[in-house]
């Protein structure tokens, strides 16, 4: 599983979160399923309850680039080196992963739209070769 694919989603607000999938119509509601009125990127990384032992390994893993930001989290930040951009990165991803938050939905999405949309090669079910004709 290529867990930089989700990170990318995530940037490009494009990701399986409700809140990106409400934005590009592929959802009713952008609501969380903690019942917060939006599952955006702020409150995946920052506020969502079901994540609160995730988070701490990634805020402490990442001690030393605080404070964050969902904007950190997914861009980087222009002060800081590429390696450590790389391993706020890797945390990201590693937060990604022990979440869980994409691997079921991920299964239930109509992948091939947010390919697309974003033109990337497509590692799950559509199979979507990342550029278009
Ligand atoms: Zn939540």
């Amino acid at each position: 599983m290529k867990y930089s694919l989700f990170h990318a989603r995530i940037r490009n607000r494009c990701s399986n979160l409700n809140g990106d999938l409400f934005r590009n119509h592929l959802s009713t509601s952008p609501k969380c399923q903690c019942g917060c009125v939006i599952e955006d990127a702020d409150h995946f990384f920052f506020i969502c309850p079901k994540y609160n032992l995730q988070r701490q390994q990634l805020f402490a893993a990442t001690r030393r680039f605080h404070p964050l930001s969902a904007n950190i989290l997914l861009f980087g930040k222009e002060s800081l080196t590429t390696e450590e951009n790389g391993l706020i990165f890797i945390e990201v991803q590693n937060y990604i992963k022990a979440t869980e938050r994409f691997l079921k939905v991920v299964l239930d999405l109509p992948c091939l739209f947010i390919c697309i949309k974003m033109r990337l090669a497509c590692s799950s079910l559509c199979g979507f070769s990342g550029t278009l004709i």
